[in-house]
């Protein structure tokens, strides 16, 4: 998970399509100016979720929404949430943001606002606590993680391994935390790759890039932001004057004439998986430094409105979600053999929709697995030893539908 062997990375092929997943930051409301305070758990914010939901639902998207411990415990974050999740329009994953996620033993400090500075036993019992919740209010375990402060440390893919999460969305490329004692992205690139045993989960990053004349000459822009430098500031003024700006692909602080130019850029340099993110509180004023009024409101649902335009439109993308991506993706080189001890999980949270796979019973339907599973790396040939399945585990649509068949008659056979 943490620093990627270039054999880690997905095989994609340039001639494809470009797939779009959104995610949204689901969470409290807090002043990022000030410190981390357990109090701070207020999600009046999700009550208006439905007006961005509608946006995605134009557009065919299904939005991964990554929650958190206040939004999934009290019932003015997950209420409206709930709905939508039930009517198969968006997917739910885990977003951990330790000061207000149960166990309280650390104690409040920059520090430990990422997740992965923690002790093992911390982070893991704070993100089994978060799932947990999450099943109980959604019916399924989360399978989607993305750290809070995208605050992933060295224990992070062994405890997502162990609580049968699927996909990690936490790295954020080209950035630096590290001053902060977070993590250090900046050798990272926005391409999915897979991590963990038998790299059997797969990372997709934020999609977070540099523009400009100047783009192969990142460490000048490293250089820039520290001590002595940062004083000039000169970060700006290369922005401003097109020689080299990073643009993260959100309408957060950026415009949409940047998202443009990082798409573009980036699907010149092969990229074809975009993460577009926000955080749920912009969706109403006074939240977020990014939306302040009604104003800035109408111009962010605006912006997000001509990118999905663009992307869907002149760009001829896709929309995609993580756990399709992760079932279509080719595996890497050679065999996989992996341990599955997942479930029971629902098809409905796996973002598989009635008809998908030639399934039917879709809303009902759940599996668990517990097993040793091989898969040659064509995917023609599988073996599974134990009992049930684990779809999600399949990188191919034709083995899954097969593989269902064969082992659930009564969930792929049965009409609706
Ligand atoms: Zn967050």
């Amino acid at each position: 998970m943490l620093s990627p062997h270039l054999s880690d990375f997905c095989c994609i092929d340039p001639t494809e399509r470009a797939k779009l997943i959104v995610v949204i930051d689901t969470e409290e409301e807090f002043d990022w100016s000030h410190d981390f305070s357990r109090q701070n758990t207020s999600v009046g914010s999700i009550r208006s979720i439905e007006k961005i939901q509608d946006l995605f639902d134009e557009y065919k998207i299904r939005p991964v929404y990554v929650v958190d411990y206040p939004v999934a415990f009290q019932s003015d974050g997950h209420r409206p949430l709930q709905e939508i999740y039930a009517s198969g329009r968006c997917l739910i994953g885990a977003h951990l943001h330790p000061w207000v996620t149960p166990p309280f033993e650390e104690e409040i400090s920059r520090r430990n606002s990422f997740p992965g500075n923690l002790p093992l036993s911390l982070e893991a019992a704070k993100l089994r606590s978060l799932g947990d919740l999450i099943g109980e209010r959604f019916g399924s375990r989360p399978l989607i993680y993305k750290a809070g402060r995208y605050g992933i440390g060295a224990n992070t893919a062994d405890i997502l391994e162990e609580q049968g999460y699927e996909v990690d969305l936490s790295v954020c490329p080209c950035m630096n935390y590290s001053p902060q004692d977070g993590p250090d992205f900046t050798k990272y690139q926005s391409l999915p790759y897979w991590f963990g045993k038998n790299d059997r989960l797969l990372e997709i990053p934020f999609t977070v890039g540099f523009v400009g004349w100047l783009r192969f000459w990142k460490d000048l822009y490293s250089l820039l932001l520290n001590f002595p430098f940062n004083q000039l500031h000169l970060g700006g003024v290369l922005a401003r004057t097109g020689l080299l700006n990073r643009i993260w692909l959100s309408p957060e602080g950026y415009t949409l004439a940047e998202n443009i130019a990082l798409l573009r850029t980036l699907h010149r340099s092969g990229v074809r998986v975009f993460s577009f993110a926000l955080h749920s509180p912009s969706i109403e004023p006074g939240n977020t430094p990014y939306v302040t009024s009604q104003t800035e409101l109408e111009r962010f649902f605006s912006q997000c409105r001509h990118f999905l335009d663009y992307f869907m439109g002149q760009f001829n993308g896709v929309p995609t979600t993580p756990l399709e991506l992760k079932m279509t993706l080719p595996i890497g080189s050679g065999e996989v053999r992996a341990q599955v001890r997942g479930g029971p999980v629902s098809l409905h949270s796996l973002g598989i929709r009635e008809g998908d796979f030639g399934l039917a019973g879709v809303q009902t339907a759940s599996l668990q697995a517990s097993g040793d599973v091989s898969l040659s790396a064509d995917g023609s040939s599988f073996s599974f030893s134990g009992s049930g399945v684990s779809p999600f585990f399949l990188p191919r649509p034709t083995t899954l539908s097969r593989l269902l068949n064969a082992l659930a008659p009564s969930t792929a056979g049965a009409s609706a």
